[in-house]
């Protein structure tokens, strides 16, 4: 009989394999866990880098970066607090997947933390198709990218449990129309738990802090 199967759902099926063992990894140790998702300058290292001092004494981290090359996020990670920071340079590729975290835990003693900030390669696109194990996706929009992102890219609004709408601060100065944007989030991902914040100015930072904490908790 031909084997028909489409190579990518091939590459796509094995990746969840290796997903659903981190998952069960990570619940071992007890740590909640984020995959932190954006285009490249929405904030997702500046999001970490002012959540850290907000979590200190109360919930330890790990953090794990992905980008394409570099370890400058991982090392601002660390500065900002993190109990550990690790870097995967993906060595080209556009999105993190479940093999790469997978390495990234083995040089982790798990049970040290209490949550696990996984920041993916900066991408609307693919990052969105590769689950990593983790529990919660979080995407982070960005005032500057614009209000029409939920209908080009729908594929990462849809699948997301969290929406960070970062850099609201420069709304006065920006055609942002956020009942447009907003209603392309509903039509996709209806109910979606939303954080407007500014990590600026920390206004609605808060917000983001607290549920944070509510799930580490939990
Ligand atoms: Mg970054
Ligand atoms: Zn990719």
């Amino acid at each position: 009989m031909p084997l028909n199967i489409p190579i990518a759902e091939n590459i796509l099926s094995a990746n969840d394999r290796l997903a659903e063992e981190n998952r069960t990894r990570i619940e071992a140790a007890g740590l909640f866990s984020i995959n932190m998702m954006a285009s490249p300058g929405a904030g997702k290292t500046s999001l970490i880098e002012n959540t850290l001092p907000r979590l200190a004494d109360k919930v330890r981290v790990a953090v794990v970066d992905g980008d394409i090359a570099t370890s400058l996020d991982a090392d601002r990670a660390a500065a900002a607090g993190a109990q550990a920071s690790i870097q995967i340079n993906t060595g080209g590729q556009c999105h993190l997947d479940a093999v790469m975290l997978h390495g990234a835990l083995d040089q982790l003693d798990l049970k040290q933390f209490d949550l696990l900030i996984v920041e993916n390669v900066g991408n609307l696109v693919c990052p969105a198709d590769f689950r990593l194990g983790t529990h919660k996706s979080v995407l982070i929009a960005s005032i500057p990218e614009g209000d029409d992102k939920p209908y080009k890219y729908p594929g990462m609004y849809r699948g997301v449990d969290a929406l960070v709408i970062n850099k609201i601060d420069l709304l006065p100065y920006i055609p942002f129309k956020m009942d447009f944007f907003q209603r392309g989030v509903e039509a996709l991902n209806p109910g979606v738990i939303t954080f407007p914040l500014s990590c600026r100015t920390g206004e609605g930072l808060d917000a983001w802090i607290d549920w944070l904490v509510q799930n580490v908790k939990r």
